[in-house]
């Protein structure tokens, strides 16, 4: 199985669903084909699925009776298929994966997203002309984009297919961007199609007008055994360390094949696993916070440090830095607000990429603590960790189910705290502290 799905982890409901999308598109496609000039008429598709969220709900359910493959043989060719959707998860358990996938089979010249074929291939390497991707850098999507983007993807679709546009981290629309995105889900073109993900559909996620608008494609945090499988055939990793990599990561995809193959990421995180063992008294807890909130800070500039010299060359350039001609007095007054702009981005990008290196620590010292907690109770689960396994085995003892509890909730609260804007240093003070007082 070599098809676009095949790197969605642990996902078989997610996918079969998705199928069954992709053939009744292809279907839709093929039954507007002879009808050409009945393209302009927005009522054709548009209107009908529109109001039938319900019923077309029902229909797929008919749809999966007649098996997944046939599409042939539902009573109305789009009743799997709808302009909007949300793919939802933990992190790290594959919606964008998922949503790319599903984009290439609607673009796919056999309508199944075979992985092989000119519409699969240049989705899954983003240059598809028909498909937009809009990978938020900072902490939010704003009105602007947001709007061009709602207006390109009213456009007919150049390939003939569908106009896709995929919004990773949907959550982190604001509120008048998601208000643009809503107007254009309300009235979709006929060809365009919405592929939004977010961690939930809770509110805090996304908008309840915007989710009442959509159909939810949920995906679960895959199982150790299935990370592990697809690091050995994909990546060629060995088995041994792909195991070992997949219980750290937690069911975290990406973090796992980074833990694999990554030496720094690696010390990055026996760093963090060494804490519970050196806090032993206040000072030791604040110099553990400060810590971490280093290694977190010099992380994310490493990340980002590329990037933003690239973008400020080319900005340069642009505005023909060094010019003397007489354009160049004029040129350098708009310099001035371009270049202001440009550094509130990466500012933006540099918060963000703190906040998620200081997260995936946070991740690793609750899966330490719940370790504890397993191991005080007894229960029959495989650690996270098991190179400190030992370490929590002591702590289990030393501090009983309760207090493995109490400092699990401590990390979990930080991370919570975060989420809030608490500043970073005072949530991680206030949980070190909890974590040594216990
Ligand atoms: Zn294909």
């Amino acid at each position: 199985m070599t098809d676009v799905f095949a790197d969605l982890v642990g996902q078989a409901e997610a996918v079969a669903t998705l199928r069954r999308a992709a053939a009744s598109a292809a279907a839709l496609l093929r039954a507007a084909a002879p009808a050409v000039s009945r393209a302009g008429a927005p009522a054709a598709g548009g209107a009908d699925r529109d109001g039938g969220h319900d019923d077309l709900d029902a229909l797929s359910g008919q749809v999966d009776g007649a098996g997944p493959a046939d599409d042939r043989a539902g009573a109305d060719p789009g009743a799997g298929m709808t302009h909007a959707w949300i793919f939802t998860g933990p992190p790290g358990s594959g919606r964008s994966v998922a949503a790319r996938a599903f984009a290439a089979a609607l673009q796919c010249v056999h309508g199944t997203g075979c992985g092989h074929c000119p519409g699969c291939h240049t989705t899954l390497a983003g240059t598809h002309a028909d498909v937009r991707l809009v990978v938020p850098e900072g902490l939010s999507i704003g009105v602007n984009e947001m709007r061009a983007l709602v207006l390109r993807a009213a456009s007919t679709p150049s390939g003939g297919r569908w106009q896709i546009v995929i919004i990773e981290d949907a959550d982190r629309l604001t509120e008048a961007a998601g208000n643009a995105l809503l107007k254009a889900i309300e009235e979709p073109p006929p060809r365009t199609v919405f592929l939004l993900c977010a961690p939930s559909t809770h509110p805090d996620d996304i908008s309840v007008t915007i989710r009442s608008r959509c159909r939810v494609v949920p995906l679960r945090q895959p199982p150790a055994g299935a990370v592990a499988e697809v690091l050995v055939r994909r990546d060629g990793i060995a088995p041994d360390v792909a195991e070992w990599a997949a219980a750290a990561a937690q069911g975290h995809v990406g973090r796992a094949r980074r833990l694999a193959r990554d030496p720094e990421a690696r010390q990055r995180r026996d760093a963090v696993l060494a804490v519970p063992r050196r806090l032993t008294g206040v000072g030791a807890a604040f110099d553990a916070a400060s810590a971490l909130i280093e290694a977190a800070e010099a992380e994310a500039a490493a990340s980002v440090a590329e990037a933003d010299e690239a973008e400020r060359a080319a900005l340069q350039t642009a505005l023909g830095a060094g010019g003397t001609g007489r354009g160049a007095a004029g040129a350098m007054r708009g310099a001035a607000g371009q270049l202001k702009d440009l550094e509130k981005r990466q500012k933006s990008r540099a918060t963000r990429a703190q906040r998620d290196a200081l997260d995936r620590a946070l991740v690793d010292l609750a899966g330490f603590y719940r370790d504890a907690l397993t191991m005080a109770l007894r229960a029959p689960v495989a650690p996270v960790h098991t190179d400190t396994a030992a370490l929590a085995g002591a702590g289990a003892q030393k501090w009983d189910a309760e207090g493995s509890l109490r400092r699990l909730e401590a990390v979990l609260e930080c991370r919570a705290a975060i989420e809030a804007n608490v500043k970073p240093r005072i949530a991680v003070e206030a949980m070190m502290l909890a974590l040594w007082k216990g």
